[in-house]
């Protein structure tokens, strides 16, 4: 292996947004091939056997099994790093293995964690369900309003957890408030950064210790593959993170690694079109709709919030419909052509009724603290002519005779 520019740091630590999206972290073989290669190897043979003894004291460089090490992954860890402008990031086979790992390499049983309660489905169960097996107590808050993190704070208060936007509501946390209460109590402040991405909303440059990923979402960008990253400071990910991921192994496989890094070329120019998209879908709904929930435009409460800290506010938004479950999956089975479909950052629009598809698995009581009313739809816009989408929704309104 050649050790391109894309490796060195004082080459790269130059480099602007675009182009460490696209030579960030590359590495090449001997015969020298353009695209990223992919090292589909579990293991890695020695020329003698002092050579892996000195990997497995640390004292070289190398790989040693692919659990820990593997070079289309690394190069896709140094790439993200980059783009976060983190010092290091690891990466997992899917979102929630990056945010359970995020969670659980720093946490020990008898300390507190801060969660804001408008998350993710499964983060919500973690925190909720399994962090209290092990010991670990989570209080939920709303997290808009600083004042309730708080008043959450306790002595053993270790994390504050939060998404922003955040799926399915679209409340919007104020990164550099919470994350500057956060180090005054020495808390550890974590940042689901899915909705956005570095493209859209850096959290570190706010403050935030930690950003963690699906990669899933935009970066992949074309709904191809699960993928998770968790990015921060190289003490936090090499003493905290490194060893807990390496032992429990939630590793992501180097195809999908390879897939993802190909997809973080593109991020900018996605990110940027389809947010584009999403204004001009969410304005004409504004008329059309009882509550939308676009932090993009003014009607959001939090909207200059929204431009102080991101530099657009995304492609997914929510809004309700008058007439609850029975109207939204009614609306849903009208459209022709953006799909039924729960995922988000896709090129291709999708829409999903969050109540019985991403949030059943919370109570009722949960989901109505969260705002996830019956009424509710969440779409996510790719780049298909907006014209088109709009065309389609408005099929949506008349059929439930909105
Ligand atoms: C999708 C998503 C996750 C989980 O990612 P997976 O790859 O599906 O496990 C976590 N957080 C947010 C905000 C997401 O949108």
């Amino acid at each position: 292996m050649k050790r391109t520019t894309g490796q060195d740091r004082s080459i790269t630590a130059k480099w602007r947004p675009a182009t460490r999206a696209v030579r960030g972290g590359t590495w090449r073989s001997d015969w020298g091939e353009t695209s990223e290669a992919i090292f589909l190897t579990s293991g890695y043979s020695y020329e003698d056997a002092a050579t892996p003894a000195d990997r497995f004291a640390g004292k070289a460089p190398g790989m040693t099994y692919s659990r820990t090490q593997n070079p289309s992954v690394q190069m896709l860890e140094e790439r993200i790093a980059l783009l976060e402008g983190a010092e290091a990031c690891r990466t997992q086979a899917s979102g929630m293995a990056a945010m359970s790992t995020a969670m659980l390499c720093q946490l020990s049983v008898g300390d507190h964690m801060v969660v804001a309660r408008a998350a993710f489905g499964p983060t919500r169960w973690v925190t909720d369900n399994l962090l209290p097996r092990f010991g670990i107590d989570c209080t939920a808050v709303d997290g808009r309003d600083l004042d309730q993190w708080k008043a959450a704070i306790r002595p053993n208060t270790k994390v504050f957890f939060f998404e922003t936007p955040a799926n399915p509501t679209m409340d919007v946390v104020d990164i550099a408030a919470v994350c500057a209460l956060a180090k005054q109590h020495g808390i550890t402040t974590v940042v689901d950064n899915a909705f956005a991405t570095a493209a859209l909303q850096r959290p570190l440059d706010l403050g935030a210790d930690v950003v963690a990923y699906a990669a899933t979402k935009l970066m992949d960008g074309q709904g191809r593959v699960l993928a998770g990253a968790v990015c921060g400071s190289a003490d936090f990910i090499n003493t905290k993170l490194l060893p807990f991921q390496r032992n429990t192994g939630p590793t992501l496989s180097p195809f999908n690694a390879w897939l993802v890094l190909k997809g973080l070329e593109t991020l900018e120019l996605r990110a940027i079109r389809q947010a584009e998209n999403a204004l001009e879908i969410g304005r004409f709904l504004e008329s059309r709709v009882p509550v939308l929930n676009h932090p993009g435009l003014p009607s959001h409460p939090q909207h200059e919030l929204v431009k102080r800290q991101m530099r657009m506010a995304g492609s997914v938004f929510s809004f309700e419909l008058d007439g609850g479950r029975q109207a939204a999956h009614a609306f849903l089975d009208a459209l022709e052509m953006v799909d039924i479909s729960n995922n988000i950052g896709d090129t291709k629009s999708l829409m999903t009724h969050p109540a019985s598809t991403t949030h059943s698995s919370l109570t009722p009581e949960v989901r109505a603290d969260m705002g996830v009313t019956e009424g509710m739809l969440r779409i996510s816009v790719g780049l298909e002519d907006p014209q088109d989408v709009i065309e389609d929704l408005d099929r949506g309104l008349k059929a439930i005779g909105a």
